[in-house]
């Protein structure tokens, strides 16, 4: 019979031998909503003993009564008891204890992921995205911390869905930590069985940077909006390459950890905003960083303060402090014009509080989901429907709705709503609103392989975030596409955007390329001393890495945008070729089984090795992008596919389809069915 004295004896590596103290919670800090438990008697029991296995038994009969108390009031159990005291932040790399620069890198990255100022839900490990986790419980925070601490650079930490499955020897080429999130056997790859595994303590949502370790606030995603609304205002409002949005007004919702991007953007780019969101504390953060300008109560100030801007040709934002839905209905009522229209609310997780129901106070929903969900999710339905209608209305007279990629539409006609079904049937002809990927961000950018490549100044000193800004402006050749134009104009002004939270990070869209040659000029000023070592890496939302049928691969028109293959081959090819950190998620931003994306960390030491690494990875991680897209026929990613393989002549050689005339496949077809 095995006793724990000689399991607890088998391990060197395992929780400080006493039981921290419980602490009080910070008031204001924000707290997420309880989550759906469907665990029975027996599950509940199953699930106290898997969280038991991280503490010696003579705790069990403590922790066991706290446990289940977390378990049922909060849907999980978080073992808060294990957070350490204070605040948790992301400090200059020396302030960590370590056996390899990556291990210490690596606890950078986590602790910024759960920053007050950062982090969506703190206290919940919740970094952003309503459900995206850093891991599941303090427990597992802190034995990672403890495993990282101890890292050499012969050994590799293995971290499944948040639990730190152990070390295992491997190469300094190899990578230092291989992370996977939330992935499920096909047959059990839906919300429901996700959830029933996410309580019983064996998985977790990772959403894309938050379980990835690489989220930097929402200066992330401010550029991707930046260049959106852009792109969008280019596109449809037929606003030249070098014009901007000036006088024309956009409305969104969301002022959340992506959502409140929306905000700084639409300055950004000259145009008069007004987004609406449901919890004040979310506009208080916007408004006290800069990212919101205005605040109104009501929609009738909303859109008097709207037009006051739009007639001096002035740019504002406006965060209105209430539900999108009675936002939109004033704007019918009154026939306000709207010129572009989107919804970022956190619909991947439309029933799990992610869309707030029209008629509820923000709190008052985060209660109705603790005491009623079946209520809770009547409600949202209702204002669903409610909020389609409007969208409907508004499309008649003129205004350009996009789906900004959080599965507002797929809610829609997942409720019943066939009309958003291009065949009207559907989804697997795409929807009758455009995703901004399939329509803009993936045709203009991602097929080129410009995508969310960044870093972080691991020494904490603005000073090298200022002096790494200057480096990669000029390794962009501004005059080779608008879009390199855009680009460089974003970093040129990056550091007066004033978006930095938590670390000294950046944000930079760069394609293979330019980020190539950025991350060898980075790791040459390590070497020189220039800086302090650097973290680099990028979000998964990008040309290589995610495959996501209705976002990031909604472009892809082959039918193989269901197909994973190039998610899992680019987290193997880069564990292959050395990045220090690789991970693979499930469910990304847009909900569990509906994508599989993976994602990197490389920090940059100064050494060839380093070099070496770049000069193997970099491309491949973009390049199986685009030349995916190339397969799929996109026209932008064939040629830059051809240029490839014109370049490359003596190292890589990319597959490239021939074309069809589709007369002859007509004629071909029609004669069959004739
Ligand atoms: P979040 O949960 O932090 O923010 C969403 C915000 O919407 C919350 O603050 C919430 O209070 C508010 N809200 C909910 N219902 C509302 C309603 N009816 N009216 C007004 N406000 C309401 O999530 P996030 O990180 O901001 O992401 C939002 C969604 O956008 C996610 O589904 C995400 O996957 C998606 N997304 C964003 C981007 C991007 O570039 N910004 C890209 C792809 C997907």
């Amino acid at each position: 019979m095995l006793r724990n004295h000689d399991i607890e004896q088998a391990m060197t590596i395992k929780l400080d031998e006493d039981l921290p103290p419980k602490k009080p919670f910070i008031k204001g800090i924000r707290r997420a909503p309880k989550r759906e438990l469907t665990l029975n008697r027996h599950e509940i029991k199953l699930a106290l003993k898997n969280a038991l296995r991280y503490v010696p038994e003579r705790f069990h009969e403590k922790l066991a009564p706290e446990f289940l108390e977390e378990l049922l009031s909060k849907g999980r159990i978080y073992a808060y008891r294990f957070r350490p005291e204070g605040r948790i932040y992301g400090k200059p790399i020396d302030a960590y204890k370590g056996n390899c620069i990556e291990g210490k890198a690596i606890q950078v990255m986590i602790d910024n992921n759960l920053d007050f100022d950062v982090a969506l839900y703190p206290y919940e490990l919740v970094t952003y995205g309503e459900s995206g986790r850093v891991c599941q419980n303090w427990m597992q925070y802190r034995l990672i911390k403890k495993y990282l601490e101890v890292l050499t650079n012969k050994q590799t930490l293995v971290v499944s869905s948040g639990h730190p499955v152990g070390l295992f020897t491997s190469l300094p080429d190899a990578p230092r930590v291989i992370l996977t999130n939330g992935p499920m056997v096909g047959k059990y790859d839906d919300p429901y069985h996700w959830n029933r595994a996410a309580a019983l303590g064996v998985t977790n949502y990772g959403q894309f940077t938050a379980g990835g370790w690489f989220y930097i606030g929402s200066q992330g995603i401010v550029h991707g909006t930046y260049s959106t609304l852009l792109n969008v205002g280019r596109q449809i409002l037929g606003i030249p390459h070098s014009g901007n949005l000036s006088g024309k007004l956009f409305v969104s919702s969301g002022l959340g950890g992506m959502s409140g991007a929306q905000s700084k953007a639409i300055e950004l780019v000259r145009g008069v905003g007004i987004i609406a969101e449901v919890d004040f504390s979310r506009i208080e953060t916007r408004k006290k960083l800069g990212w919101v300008s205005l605040i109104a109560d009501s929609p009738e100030e909303a859109f008097r303060l709207a037009r006051d801007y739009l007639k001096r040709n002035e740019s504002t934002s406006i965060a209105f402090y209430g539900n999108i839905v009675d936002l939109l209905e004033y704007a019918v009522t009154k026939k306000i014009h709207i010129d572009l229209l989107t919804d970022q609310t956190s619909c991947h997780v439309v029933y799990e509080g992610g869309y707030c129901p029209q008629g509820l106070t923000f709190e008052e929903r985060t209660e109705l989901l603790e005491t009623n969900k079946s209520l809770f999710v009547e409600k949202v339905k209702q204002t669903l429907h409610k909020h389609y209608a409007l969208i409907e209305t508004l499309r008649k007279h003129g205004t350009y709705f996009f789906d900004y990629g959080n599965s507002f539409t797929t809610s829609l006609y997942e409720m019943g709503i066939k009309e958003v079904c291009k065949n009207g049937e559907n989804e697997l002809d795409g929807f009758i609103y455009e995703s901004f990927v399939e329509a803009f961000n993936g045709p203009l950018l991602l097929d080129y392989g410009y995508g969310p490549f960044r870093w972080v100044c691991l020494s904490g000193k603005r000073e090298d975030l200022l002096k790494t800004d200057q480096a990669a402006m000029l390794c962009i050749d501004k005059d080779r596409r608008y879009q390199d134009f855009d680009n460089y104009e974003w970093i040129k002004n990056a550091d007066s955007y004033n978006l930095v939270v938590g670390t000294q990070a950046r944000i930079l869209y760069q394609d293979a390329v330019t980020r190539t040659r950025i991350a060898k000029k980075f790791n040459e000023m390590v070497k020189n001393g220039e800086v302090g070592p650097i973290m680099m890496g990028r979000d998964h939302f990008d040309s290589g890495g995610v495959d996501s049928p209705s976002r990031e691969t909604s472009n892809v028109r082959d039918g193989s945008n269901i197909t994973a293959d190039m998610a899992i081959q680019c987290f193997g090819g880069n564990a292959g070729r050395g990045m220090s950190m690789v991970t693979l998620h499930n469910g990304g931003g847009v909900g569990i089984g509906n994508s599989i994306s993976s994602g990197y960390g490389l920090v940059l030491n100064g050494s060839e090795r380093v070099d070496r690494i770049i000069d193997h990875a970099i491309s491949f991680d973009v390049m199986g992008g685009v030349t995916r897209r190339a397969w799929a026929r996109n026209e932008n990613s064939l040629v830059v596919c051809i240029e490839h393989n014109r370049n490359h002549r003596n190292t890589d050689h990319l597959t490239l389809p021939f074309l069809c005339d589709d007369e002859v496949l007509q004629k071909t077809v029609n004669a069959y069915f004739e």
